[in-house]
């Protein structure tokens, strides 16, 4: 069972959340000039990788609010909790914690 920590209630067990698929999902635009094909892609289509994965899950037995994970879909390890309106945390520069490291300038 994955230990998630949500961003505002703090690690709990999986059961207490859902998983709301792939994440950062762009709408094409414009609207009028988009393709079926474009269009087709933005509805049904969705990766599948073997690695790593961004998903949106809902703490939906908690405090049902809605953020991003990073997880890797072979081990299941979870490398970065983040908010939804967050850009995606580059995996290579985040510690085991999964926070960002701190990079001095
Ligand atoms: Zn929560």
């Amino acid at each position: 069972m994955l230990k998630i920590d949500c961003p505002w209630c703090g690690p709990r067990a999986e059961v207490e959340f859902c998983c709301g698929g792939e994440s950062h999902i762009q709408r094409p635009e414009p609207f009028d000039k988009v393709t079926d094909a474009e269009w087709a892609s933005y509805l049904f289509y969705r990766q599948n990788p073997k690695g790593l994965h961004f998903e949106r899950w809902v703490h939906k037995h908690g405090c049902r609010q809605w953020f991003n994970v990073a997880r890797d879909t072979v081990t299941h390890e979870i490398k970065s909790v983040y908010l939804m309106a967050d850009p995606k945390p580059d995996v290579q520069k985040l510690t085991p914690t999964g926070k960002q490291k701190e990079t001095n300038k």
